[in-house]
């Protein structure tokens, strides 16, 4: 039975030694039973055996055994086999029984009670039935019982059915064997069942033991692998190692019997080998999906196939961080330069397709350089954030924004309205930006300049919309800041004039084409000269004299302002620190030098190397530079002023005009700026705001210079209002230090006022 019933599988050898064994065991075993139990027979009479009839029952025995093992049942369900199989066995067993009995030689004849005979053939046909039923159940014990008691039942029932009549005649046949043979017959037998069995089972457990160790090893093999490996069959789960159960979060008995496809959707094992892996979602018990890729393979043979499956999750997020990576800026996640060209060539070709206009915005950040040094990278890289995020929140999702560089975005929109749409959003955009930021709880004004190029009216191709729409951003940048431009034809020619200045005025600081002009200011009662205002001038070897509203803002685009500013500073010192009448000197600080960080430094450098008393120096500042930084802007205000020089605000009522700044700051002037005193004469509303200012100027105790004064009806509407100073061609042009020390002492002006005309000599200058 053990042999039947192996614990595993062996080879197809093996397994033909293992049946074949069996079958012989058996078989002879009933051979045996039969012969041993007609040893314990003994009447008194000479007993012998017919050889050929011996063996042919033992054939019988192995006939019915073999047979009964072919059509043996494979499972417990297989009724039909059971039975057939029992009843040939029973019918070998019988067979071989009523054979022995005919091989019995006696003096007499044999009779058989036909009901016993009966009885003993059912009784075995039931046990081994039942026998073999039992066995295809595995119950290999009470299978060998059965069929034990099969082969005894129709052995000794059937010689229960036997009668013996003695007839003292004897039928010896020529090839009779005496009892004494059949013993030793018997025993041989014996010892070749033993010896079989033994063999066998030795050889079965060599083999089990070998098989449970190898299948051990390849479990250990299976589980030690870093990839789940399912072994499928008909779409089920057959088994998974441990790496498969910790993959998909569930344990090997919960896995196996399910379909695979409930754990991975869609994989299609087809039954050619999948050598090249392919990527699926695997479903976790949470609901989640874990991206991870497989191949298979069958298996040797009965259909199996072994699916190896590994996690490429990290994989793929580290795929995806690239990708983000390459095609987006990651300090502010918006799309890149590279994604950006990508999105325009699509919008581009959808445009030819559907008519629908594209439009390219750039935004660049104003004096990006100035607040970047001012504030530092940490405040600037907010400032980039907070500007992305406006920056999208004022387009339609169809639309892309894009940072391309350091201070600088791209919008693409797609438009139906052409330029009516462009110009809203730039609008948008421009006023938006003009908000103030918010950085480590400062409010920093960071204005913004647009540049707008239309597909495919300025350019054809990617490259030529974005350069155009970058011309036209520095047009906007050139007109002033904070506002938007479209691109115009022409933009390119001047902007390589403005290239070429930038270049020549490096050459300029270098060779000394920079120089100063001075411009008196002068008291309004008295019209004695109080002070100068130091005007950078710049004699352009080709193009003469070029005047600074041209070239400072290339400066300051440049970053050219900072030497240049304090050169100016140095000279202007320099110049005026022997001036016997020792008048203010007043000089312009743009943004980019007054946010610079070594600005006070600076400053005080100066002054110690000219010589020059910090209470003649007065420095001009304008509005915007504040709103920039105020905080910063008033440490540096109060720095400056602790330096002992004067702060005049220029150019007052031009910009975001705010009375507030007045109160915060330590300025010591205001400038009221020109085009206010230019309108004086014929526009009552100049004259309200003036006036307004100047009371207001008062009750900070602050000075007040009008500027541009031309006329004399100027200066008396200025004296009458209560100016302090004025400063205009009417009271001096700015001139070089040397022109001015050659008039000091001629006659020059005939300044007539309310009282009628008055003659004044070159004003005389108040001692500061
Ligand atoms: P600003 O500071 O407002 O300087 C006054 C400007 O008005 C000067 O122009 C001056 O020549 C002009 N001006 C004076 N009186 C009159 C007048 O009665 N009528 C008219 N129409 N104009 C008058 P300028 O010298 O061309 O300077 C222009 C601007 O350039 C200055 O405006 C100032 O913002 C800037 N600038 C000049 N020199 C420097 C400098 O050394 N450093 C810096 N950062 N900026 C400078
Ligand atoms: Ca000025
Ligand atoms: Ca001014």
């Amino acid at each position: 039975m053990r042999l039947l019933n192996p614990r595993h599988q062996a080879d197809q050898w093996a397994g033909v030694i293992r049946s074949g064994t069996a079958i012989l065991a058996f078989s002879v075993g009933v051979w045996t039973t039969h012969f041993i139990g007609m040893l314990a027979f003994r009447p008194d009479m000479p007993v012998s055996f017919d050889v050929p009839l011996c063996v042919l029952s033992l054939l019988l025995s192995i006939a019915g055994t073999a047979l009964a093992y072919a059509i043996r049942p494979r499972t417990p369900d297989e009724k039909a086999a059971t039975i057939a199989s029992g009843l040939v066995l029973a019918a070998g067993i019988g067979a071989m029984h009523f054979v022995g009995m005919r091989s019995l030689i006696v003096p007499g004849v044999v009779h058989y009670d036909p009901d016993l005979v009966v009885a003993s053939l059912c009784l075995g046909g039931l046990c081994s039935i039942a026998g073999i039923s039992l066995m295809t159940r595995g119950a290999t014990v009470w299978a060998s019982v059965l069929l034990a008691l099969a082969v005894a039942s129709t052995h000794f029932v059937a010689m229960g059915s036997v009668t013996l009549e003695l007839l003292g005649r004897m039928d010896v046949t020529p090839l009779a064997t005496p009892r004494s043979y059949l013993v030793l017959a018997a025993a041989g037998a014996c010892f070749l069942i033993l010896f079989m069995t033994i063999t066998a089972s030795a050889l079965d457990r060599h083999f089990s033991s070998r098989l449970a160790t190898e299948a051990r090893r390849f479990r250990a093999l299976a589980d030690a692998t870093f990839e789940g490996l399912i072994f499928e069959q008909d779409g089920q789960i057959v088994d998974a190692n441990r790496a498969m159960c910790e993959l998909a979060g569930i344990d090997a008995a919960s896995m196996i019997g399910r379909p695979l496809s409930d754990l991975i959707p869609g994989l299609e094992l087809r039954s050619t080998e999948r050598e090249s892996p392919v990527e699926y979602d695997m479903r976790l018990p949470d609901g989640q999906t874990l991206s991870v890729e497989t191949l298979w393979r069958s298996g040797a043979d009965s259909g199996e196939r072994v699916v190896a499956i590994r996690d490429i999750s990290r994989q793929k997020a580290a795929e995806r961080r690239i990708e983000r990576m390459v095609r987006y800026d990651p300090l502010t996640g918006l799309a890149n330069r590279e994604l950006f060209e990508q999105q325009l060539h699509r919008a581009l070709a959808l445009s030819d397709r559907s008519a629908v206009g594209v439009a390219l915005l750039y935004v660049d950040l104003d004096r990006f350089e100035s607040v970047n040094e001012a504030l530092g990278h940490h405040a600037t890289s907010q400032i980039l954030i907070q500007t992305a995020r406006r920056l999208a929140g004022t387009v339609r999702e169809t639309d892309t924004v894009a940072r391309i560089g350091r201070d600088e975005f791209v919008i693409i929109q797609s438009l139906t309205e052409q330029s009516t749409g462009a110009a809203a959003l730039a609008d948008r955009i421009v006023s938006e930006m003009a908000l103030p930021f918010s950085v480590d709880d400062q409010s920093v004004v960071v204005t913004a300049s647009v540049g707008v190029a239309l597909y495919p009216a300025d350019g054809a191709v990617p490259r030529d919309l974005i350069k155009n729409a970058a011309l036209a951003v520095r047009q906007a940048k050139h007109d002033g800041r904070g506002r938007w431009r479209y691109f115009e034809m022409g933009m390119e020619l001047l902007l390589r004039t403005k290239r070429s200045l930038e270049h020549d005025l490096r050459v300029a600081l270098k060779e000394n084409q920079l120089s100063l002009n001075y411009q008196p200011f002068v008291d309004t009662a008295t019209l004695e000269v109080v002070g100068y205002e130091a005007l950078l001038r710049w004699d352009h070897p080709e193009r003469g004299r070029i005047p600074p509203a041209d070239f400072i803002p290339i400066a300051e685009e440049c970053g050219l302002i900072v030497p240049i500013g304090s050169w100016v500073l140095t000279t202007a010192c320099a110049e005026t620190v022997s001036w016997a009448q020792k008048p203010i000197i007043s000089v312009n600080l743009s943004p980019a030098q007054f946010l610079q960080p070594g600005i006070v430094a600076t400053v005080a450098d100066v002054l110690k190397q000219t010589g020059l008393p910090p209470k003649r120096l007065e420095l001009e500042i304008t509005e915007g530079t504040l709103m920039a930084d105020t905080q910063n802007a008033l440490r540096i205000l109060t720095s400056l002023k602790a330096l002992g020089v004067k702060l005049s605000m220029d150019d007052f009522g031009t910009g975001y005009s705010s009375l507030s700044y007045l109160r915060k700051f330590p300025f010591d002037k205001i400038k009221i700026d020109r085009s206010f005193v230019s309108d004086l004469e014929d526009d009552s509303e100049a004259e309200t705001i003036v006036q307004a200012i100047i009371a207001m100027s008062r009750s900070l105790r602050l000075d007040v210079t009008a500027e541009g004064v031309e006329t004399k009806q100027q200066l008396s509407m200025l004296r009458a209002l209560g100016c302090n100073f004025v400063q205009g061609y009417l009271l001096g042009r700015p001139r070089s230090a040397a022109q001015l020390e050659h008039q000091a002492a001629k006659p020059r002006w005939h300044i007539i006022d309310h009282d009628g005309p008055r003659l004044v000599t070159t004003p005389a200058v108040r001692s500061a």
